[in-house]
Protein backbone atom coordinates (compact mmCIF):
# COMPACT_ATOMS: atom_id res chain seq x y z
CA UNK A 1 0.00 0.00 0.00
CA UNK A 2 1.30 3.47 -1.09
CA UNK A 3 2.19 5.04 2.25
CA UNK A 4 1.69 8.50 1.15
CA UNK A 5 -2.09 7.94 0.58
CA UNK A 6 -2.89 7.16 4.03
CA UNK A 7 -4.74 9.61 5.64
CA UNK A 8 -3.01 12.75 8.23
CA UNK A 9 -3.56 11.18 11.44
CA UNK A 10 -2.93 7.61 10.62
CA UNK A 11 0.40 8.55 9.27
CA UNK A 12 0.94 10.34 12.07
CA UNK A 13 0.29 7.21 14.42
CA UNK A 14 1.83 4.72 12.43
CA UNK A 15 4.12 5.26 9.49
CA UNK A 16 7.48 4.91 10.07
CA UNK A 17 6.96 3.10 13.65
CA UNK A 18 10.01 0.50 14.36
CA UNK A 19 8.28 -2.81 14.97
CA UNK A 20 9.19 -4.28 18.48
CA UNK A 21 9.42 -8.09 16.80
CA UNK A 22 10.99 -9.34 20.85
CA UNK A 23 7.78 -7.93 23.07
CA UNK A 24 4.86 -6.90 20.48
CA UNK A 25 5.07 -3.28 22.13
CA UNK A 26 2.97 -0.66 21.21
CA UNK A 27 5.57 1.44 20.36
CA UNK A 28 8.57 1.93 18.81
CA UNK A 29 11.67 0.40 20.53
CA UNK A 30 14.60 2.64 21.19
CA UNK A 31 18.00 1.96 19.83
CA UNK A 32 20.47 4.08 21.90
CA UNK A 33 23.62 2.23 20.15
CA UNK A 34 26.15 4.57 18.85
CA UNK A 35 27.46 1.37 17.26
CA UNK A 36 26.24 -0.86 15.14
CA UNK A 37 28.31 -4.56 13.80
CA UNK A 38 29.39 -4.63 9.91
CA UNK A 39 26.24 -6.72 9.30
CA UNK A 40 26.13 -5.50 5.51
CA UNK A 41 29.18 -3.65 3.89
CA UNK A 42 26.87 -0.68 2.55
CA UNK A 43 25.26 0.83 5.59
CA UNK A 44 27.52 1.25 8.03
CA UNK A 45 25.14 2.86 10.62
CA UNK A 46 26.04 5.79 12.78
CA UNK A 47 24.25 8.60 14.89
CA UNK A 48 25.92 11.15 12.86
CA UNK A 49 25.31 9.47 9.58
CA UNK A 50 21.77 10.32 10.39
CA UNK A 51 20.81 6.46 9.38
CA UNK A 52 20.42 4.87 13.34
CA UNK A 53 17.11 2.70 13.11
CA UNK A 54 15.00 5.58 15.18
CA UNK A 55 16.36 8.28 12.98
CA UNK A 56 15.88 6.17 9.58
CA UNK A 57 11.68 5.64 10.99
CA UNK A 58 11.07 8.92 11.77
CA UNK A 59 12.39 10.32 8.53
CA UNK A 60 9.60 7.94 6.77
CA UNK A 61 7.51 9.61 8.99
CA UNK A 62 7.93 13.15 8.55
CA UNK A 63 8.61 12.20 4.48
CA UNK A 64 5.28 10.79 4.43
CA UNK A 65 3.51 14.13 6.46
CA UNK A 66 5.09 16.09 3.67
CA UNK A 67 4.48 14.47 0.35
CA UNK A 68 8.45 14.03 0.44
CA UNK A 69 10.42 10.80 -1.01
CA UNK A 70 12.84 11.74 1.88
CA UNK A 71 13.95 13.24 5.34
CA UNK A 72 16.61 13.92 7.44
CA UNK A 73 16.08 14.52 11.32
CA UNK A 74 18.41 17.26 13.05
CA UNK A 75 19.25 18.36 16.33
CA UNK A 76 17.77 22.08 15.88
CA UNK A 77 15.42 23.64 13.31
CA UNK A 78 18.89 26.26 12.44
CA UNK A 79 20.55 23.45 12.06
CA UNK A 80 18.77 21.69 9.19
CA UNK A 81 18.29 25.40 7.93
CA UNK A 82 21.58 26.17 7.69
CA UNK A 83 22.99 23.06 6.45
CA UNK A 84 20.47 22.95 3.60
CA UNK A 85 21.01 26.22 2.67
CA UNK A 86 24.60 25.93 2.52
CA UNK A 87 24.10 22.38 1.13
CA UNK A 88 23.34 24.34 -2.29
CA UNK A 89 25.41 27.43 -1.92
CA UNK A 90 29.19 28.18 -2.65
CA UNK A 91 31.53 30.90 -2.71
CA UNK A 92 30.37 33.61 -5.85
CA UNK A 93 26.32 32.09 -5.47
CA UNK A 94 23.30 34.22 -4.72
CA UNK A 95 20.13 33.60 -3.02
CA UNK A 96 16.78 35.24 -3.15
CA UNK A 97 15.21 35.65 0.43
CA UNK A 98 11.57 37.18 1.64
CA UNK A 99 12.01 39.72 3.43
CA UNK A 100 10.49 38.84 6.19
CA UNK A 101 12.35 36.06 8.26
CA UNK A 102 12.80 33.93 11.19
CA UNK A 103 15.04 35.74 13.71
CA UNK A 104 17.57 33.38 13.76
CA UNK A 105 17.54 32.40 10.04
CA UNK A 106 18.54 36.20 9.19
CA UNK A 107 21.24 36.36 11.46
CA UNK A 108 22.50 33.32 9.80
CA UNK A 109 22.12 35.45 6.45
CA UNK A 110 23.93 38.65 7.94
CA UNK A 111 26.47 37.05 10.36
CA UNK A 112 28.20 34.45 8.07
CA UNK A 113 27.24 34.31 4.39
CA UNK A 114 29.12 37.22 3.52
CA UNK A 115 32.69 35.31 4.82
CA UNK A 116 31.53 32.14 2.57
CA UNK A 117 31.35 34.47 -0.28
CA UNK A 118 27.54 33.97 -0.74
CA UNK A 119 25.77 37.00 -1.91
CA UNK A 120 21.90 37.72 -0.72
CA UNK A 121 19.11 39.92 -1.64
CA UNK A 122 15.71 40.28 0.43
CA UNK A 123 12.60 40.59 -2.22
CA UNK A 124 10.96 43.77 -1.46
CA UNK A 125 7.46 42.61 -1.33
CA UNK A 126 5.60 39.31 -1.19
CA UNK A 127 4.34 39.48 -4.88
CA UNK A 128 5.99 36.80 -6.77
CA UNK A 129 7.15 39.69 -9.44
CA UNK A 130 9.30 41.34 -6.21
CA UNK A 131 10.65 37.95 -6.13
CA UNK A 132 11.38 37.40 -9.48
CA UNK A 133 13.11 40.78 -10.07
CA UNK A 134 15.83 39.87 -7.70
CA UNK A 135 16.98 37.06 -9.56
CA UNK A 136 20.70 37.09 -11.21
CA UNK A 137 22.25 34.40 -13.40
CA UNK A 138 24.50 33.32 -10.29
CA UNK A 139 21.29 32.91 -8.13
CA UNK A 140 20.78 29.40 -7.06
CA UNK A 141 18.90 29.37 -4.23
CA UNK A 142 15.22 31.31 -3.60
CA UNK A 143 13.86 30.85 -0.27
CA UNK A 144 10.36 31.47 1.38
CA UNK A 145 8.67 31.33 4.59
CA UNK A 146 5.15 31.29 4.98
CA UNK A 147 2.74 32.19 6.88
CA UNK A 148 5.47 34.68 8.14
CA UNK A 149 6.76 35.78 11.19
CA UNK A 150 5.26 37.91 13.31
CA UNK A 151 2.79 39.14 10.75
CA UNK A 152 1.42 36.30 8.94
CA UNK A 153 1.88 37.48 5.47
CA UNK A 154 1.29 34.93 2.71
CA UNK A 155 3.70 33.62 0.00
CA UNK A 156 2.62 32.26 -3.24
CA UNK A 157 3.83 28.92 -3.41
CA UNK A 158 2.79 28.22 -6.92
CA UNK A 159 4.67 31.36 -8.03
CA UNK A 160 7.66 30.53 -5.99
CA UNK A 161 7.55 26.80 -7.86
CA UNK A 162 7.38 28.18 -11.19
CA UNK A 163 9.89 31.30 -11.30
CA UNK A 164 12.04 28.87 -9.23
CA UNK A 165 11.99 25.86 -12.17
CA UNK A 166 12.13 28.43 -15.15
CA UNK A 167 15.14 29.82 -13.69
CA UNK A 168 16.79 26.86 -13.09
CA UNK A 169 17.08 27.30 -8.89
CA UNK A 170 16.29 25.33 -6.08
CA UNK A 171 13.17 26.40 -3.76
CA UNK A 172 13.31 26.38 -0.32
CA UNK A 173 10.65 27.03 2.29
CA UNK A 174 10.49 27.08 5.99
CA UNK A 175 7.31 25.42 7.03
CA UNK A 176 7.31 25.29 10.75
CA UNK A 177 4.08 28.30 11.33
CA UNK A 178 2.11 25.93 9.12
CA UNK A 179 3.39 22.55 10.43
CA UNK A 180 2.73 19.42 7.58
CA UNK A 181 -0.73 19.47 8.62
CA UNK A 182 -2.03 22.84 7.34
CA UNK A 183 0.27 22.86 4.45
CA UNK A 184 2.22 21.05 1.75
CA UNK A 185 4.35 22.80 -0.35
CA UNK A 186 6.07 19.98 -2.34
CA UNK A 187 2.23 19.25 -3.93
CA UNK A 188 2.94 22.93 -5.33
CA UNK A 189 6.24 22.39 -6.68
CA UNK A 190 8.12 23.81 -4.22
CA UNK A 191 11.44 21.46 -3.91
CA UNK A 192 13.08 21.68 -0.21
CA UNK A 193 10.40 21.80 2.92
CA UNK A 194 12.60 22.95 6.29
CA UNK A 195 10.78 22.80 10.02
CA UNK A 196 11.99 23.69 12.98
CA UNK A 197 10.16 20.27 14.74
CA UNK A 198 11.08 22.47 17.94
CA UNK A 199 7.66 23.90 17.11
CA UNK A 200 4.63 22.19 15.96
CA UNK A 201 6.57 18.75 15.63
CA UNK A 202 7.36 18.81 19.06
CA UNK A 203 4.38 20.25 20.60
CA UNK A 204 5.27 20.14 23.97
CA UNK A 205 7.93 22.70 24.43
CA UNK A 206 10.66 19.72 25.80
CA UNK A 207 12.18 19.56 22.01
CA UNK A 208 14.59 20.80 20.08
CA UNK A 209 14.73 19.27 16.22
CA UNK A 210 14.81 20.21 12.96
CA UNK A 211 13.97 18.39 9.90
CA UNK A 212 14.13 18.28 6.33
CA UNK A 213 11.93 16.85 3.63
CA UNK A 214 12.28 16.77 -0.04
CA UNK A 215 13.15 14.34 -3.28
CA UNK A 216 15.77 11.21 -2.24
CA UNK A 217 18.33 13.00 -4.86
CA UNK A 218 18.48 16.94 -2.38
CA UNK A 219 18.50 15.02 0.44
CA UNK A 220 21.05 13.00 -0.53
CA UNK A 221 22.85 16.43 -1.32
CA UNK A 222 22.09 17.55 1.89
CA UNK A 223 22.98 14.40 3.86
CA UNK A 224 26.80 14.81 1.98
CA UNK A 225 26.96 17.85 3.93
CA UNK A 226 25.03 17.32 7.42
CA UNK A 227 27.22 14.56 8.03
CA UNK A 228 30.17 17.01 8.24
CA UNK A 229 28.70 19.45 9.71
CA UNK A 230 27.50 17.19 12.54
CA UNK A 231 24.42 18.43 13.37
CA UNK A 232 22.44 14.92 14.01
CA UNK A 233 19.84 14.55 17.01
CA UNK A 234 19.90 12.35 19.41
CA UNK A 235 18.32 9.19 19.30
CA UNK A 236 16.78 9.18 22.56
CA UNK A 237 15.08 13.08 21.32
CA UNK A 238 14.34 11.17 18.18
CA UNK A 239 12.16 8.68 20.05
CA UNK A 240 10.50 11.42 21.52
CA UNK A 241 9.76 13.59 18.59
CA UNK A 242 8.20 10.26 16.81
CA UNK A 243 5.96 9.97 20.29
CA UNK A 244 4.89 13.64 19.68
CA UNK A 245 3.98 13.64 16.11
CA UNK A 246 1.54 11.18 16.85
CA UNK A 247 -0.70 13.96 18.58
CA UNK A 248 -0.06 16.78 15.63
CA UNK A 249 -3.48 16.11 13.74
CA UNK A 250 -5.83 16.71 16.48
CA UNK A 251 -3.40 19.10 18.46
CA UNK A 252 -2.77 21.21 15.24
CA UNK A 253 -6.42 21.14 14.54
CA UNK A 254 -7.44 22.29 18.14
CA UNK A 255 -5.04 25.13 17.59
CA UNK A 256 -6.12 26.21 14.20
CA UNK A 257 -9.81 26.33 15.42
CA UNK A 258 -8.45 28.84 18.65
CA UNK A 259 -6.60 31.17 16.61
CA UNK A 260 -9.78 31.51 13.84
CA UNK A 261 -11.93 32.05 16.76
CA UNK A 262 -9.37 33.47 18.80
CA UNK A 263 -8.87 36.41 15.52
CA UNK A 264 -12.54 36.64 15.13
CA UNK A 265 -12.84 37.66 18.98
CA UNK A 266 -9.98 40.09 19.04
CA UNK A 267 -10.79 41.80 14.98
CA UNK A 268 -13.96 42.67 16.71
CA UNK A 269 -12.70 44.27 20.52
CA UNK A 270 -12.71 47.94 21.58
CA UNK A 271 -9.47 47.39 22.80
CA UNK A 272 -7.78 45.91 19.94
CA UNK A 273 -6.37 48.16 16.45
CA UNK A 274 -5.10 45.66 14.44
CA UNK A 275 -5.53 41.59 13.73
CA UNK A 276 -2.96 39.81 11.84
CA UNK A 277 -4.61 35.73 10.94
CA UNK A 278 -4.72 34.41 7.21
CA UNK A 279 -7.94 32.93 8.13
CA UNK A 280 -9.89 36.26 8.56
CA UNK A 281 -11.53 37.57 5.12
CA UNK A 282 -9.30 41.30 5.94
CA UNK A 283 -6.35 39.57 5.77
CA UNK A 284 -4.65 40.37 2.26
CA UNK A 285 -3.29 37.16 2.16
CA UNK A 286 -6.55 35.27 3.06
CA UNK A 287 -7.54 34.00 -0.55
CA UNK A 288 -4.13 33.03 -1.36
CA UNK A 289 -3.84 31.17 2.13
CA UNK A 290 -6.89 29.26 1.34
CA UNK A 291 -6.03 28.04 -1.80
CA UNK A 292 -2.41 26.44 -0.61
CA UNK A 293 -3.12 25.62 3.19
CA UNK A 294 -5.64 23.16 4.98
CA UNK A 295 -5.92 25.14 7.73
CA UNK A 296 -4.59 29.05 8.84
CA UNK A 297 -2.58 27.71 11.41
CA UNK A 298 -2.35 28.88 15.41
CA UNK A 299 -0.33 31.94 15.25
CA UNK A 300 -2.01 35.41 14.93
CA UNK A 301 -0.38 38.71 16.43
CA UNK A 302 -2.41 41.73 17.23
CA UNK A 303 -2.04 45.21 18.23
CA UNK A 304 -3.56 46.99 20.89
CA UNK A 305 -5.08 50.77 20.70
CA UNK A 306 -2.26 52.99 21.47
CA UNK A 307 -3.52 54.03 24.70
CA UNK A 308 -3.08 50.39 25.86
CA UNK A 309 0.52 49.65 27.31
CA UNK A 310 1.44 46.36 25.16
CA UNK A 311 4.24 45.27 27.79
CA UNK A 312 2.13 45.55 30.90
CA UNK A 313 -0.85 43.08 29.09
CA UNK A 314 1.15 40.30 28.64
CA UNK A 315 2.70 40.90 32.08
CA UNK A 316 -0.39 40.14 33.14
CA UNK A 317 -2.20 37.78 31.82
CA UNK A 318 -2.05 34.90 33.95
CA UNK A 319 -2.75 31.72 32.21
CA UNK A 320 -0.94 32.78 29.15
CA UNK A 321 2.22 32.91 29.36
CA UNK A 322 4.77 35.52 27.95
CA UNK A 323 7.77 33.92 26.79
CA UNK A 324 9.95 32.82 23.98
CA UNK A 325 9.48 29.83 21.65
CA UNK A 326 5.75 29.00 20.06
CA UNK A 327 3.08 26.33 18.97
CA UNK A 328 3.02 24.09 22.15
CA UNK A 329 0.15 23.01 23.99
CA UNK A 330 0.06 26.21 26.00
CA UNK A 331 -0.52 29.34 24.71
CA UNK A 332 2.01 31.97 24.82
CA UNK A 333 2.62 35.75 23.53
CA UNK A 334 5.80 37.78 23.18
CA UNK A 335 6.48 41.26 21.66
CA UNK A 336 8.68 40.22 18.46
CA UNK A 337 10.27 44.12 18.51
CA UNK A 338 11.97 43.07 21.40
CA UNK A 339 12.76 39.39 21.22
CA UNK A 340 12.22 37.50 17.77
CA UNK A 341 13.36 40.96 15.93
CA UNK A 342 14.84 42.46 18.33
CA UNK A 343 18.32 43.04 17.00
CA UNK A 344 16.84 44.54 13.63
CA UNK A 345 17.22 48.48 13.68
CA UNK A 346 14.38 50.46 14.47
CA UNK A 347 13.83 51.35 10.78
CA UNK A 348 14.25 47.69 9.47
CA UNK A 349 11.16 46.92 11.79
CA UNK A 350 8.97 50.02 10.44
CA UNK A 351 10.01 48.51 7.23
CA UNK A 352 8.47 45.20 7.71
CA UNK A 353 5.46 46.33 9.74
CA UNK A 354 6.70 45.42 13.17
CA UNK A 355 5.27 48.15 15.52
CA UNK A 356 6.67 48.26 18.75
CA UNK A 357 3.48 47.24 20.49
CA UNK A 358 2.48 44.39 18.34
CA UNK A 359 2.06 40.69 20.40
CA UNK A 360 2.75 37.72 18.52
CA UNK A 361 0.03 35.08 20.00
CA UNK A 362 0.73 31.16 19.86
CA UNK A 363 -2.58 29.56 20.60
CA UNK A 364 -2.39 26.44 22.64
CA UNK A 365 -5.32 23.92 23.04
CA UNK A 366 -6.79 25.29 25.95
CA UNK A 367 -10.30 26.30 26.49
CA UNK A 368 -11.01 29.11 24.30
CA UNK A 369 -13.36 30.51 26.84
CA UNK A 370 -10.66 30.07 29.50
CA UNK A 371 -8.15 32.37 27.26
CA UNK A 372 -10.63 34.97 26.51
CA UNK A 373 -11.02 35.49 30.00
CA UNK A 374 -7.20 35.54 30.62
CA UNK A 375 -7.46 38.27 28.58
CA UNK A 376 -10.26 40.14 29.70
CA UNK A 377 -8.74 40.16 32.93
CA UNK A 378 -5.38 41.70 32.13
CA UNK A 379 -7.22 44.12 29.72
CA UNK A 380 -9.75 45.58 32.31
CA UNK A 381 -5.80 45.58 34.73
CA UNK A 382 -4.19 47.55 32.11
CA UNK A 383 -7.11 49.90 31.38
CA UNK A 384 -7.70 50.29 35.51
CA UNK A 385 -4.02 51.50 35.26
CA UNK A 386 -4.21 54.28 33.17
CA UNK A 387 -6.85 55.99 34.83
CA UNK A 388 -4.79 55.59 37.98
CA UNK A 389 -1.89 56.97 36.42
CA UNK A 390 -4.30 59.71 34.81
CA UNK A 391 -5.81 60.76 38.05
C1 LIG B 1 11.97 28.36 15.89
C2 LIG B 1 12.05 28.56 14.42
C3 LIG B 1 13.21 28.24 13.71
C4 LIG B 1 14.47 27.74 14.37
O1 LIG B 1 14.31 26.53 14.97
P1 LIG B 1 15.20 26.00 16.23
O2 LIG B 1 14.66 24.66 16.46
O3 LIG B 1 15.02 26.97 17.33
O4 LIG B 1 16.62 26.01 15.75
C5 LIG B 1 13.19 28.42 12.34
N1 LIG B 1 12.11 28.90 11.71
C6 LIG B 1 10.99 29.24 12.36
C7 LIG B 1 9.83 29.77 11.59
C8 LIG B 1 10.91 29.07 13.73
O5 LIG B 1 9.79 29.41 14.37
Amino acid sequence: MDKAKKGLNTICTHTGSLKDKEFKGAVSPLYMSSSYAFEDVDKKRYPRYFNTPNQEALGKKIAALEHAEAALIFGSGMAAISTSLMAFLKSGDHVVLQRELYGGTSNLISEEFERFGIAYTFAEGMQISDFEKEIRPNTKVIYIETPSNPLLAITDLRGIAQIAQEHGIISMIDNTFASPVNQNPIDFGIDIVIHSATKYMGGHSDICAGAVAASTAYIERIFGLAKNLGGSLSDYTVWLLERSIKTMGIRVKVQNENAQKMAEYLYTHKDVKAVYYPGLPSHPGHNLAKSQMKGFGGMLSFELIETLDASRFQKTLQLIKASMSLAGIESTVLSPSKTSHALLSEEERKQQGINDGLIRFSLGIEELDDLITDIEQALEQVRNKKQIANL
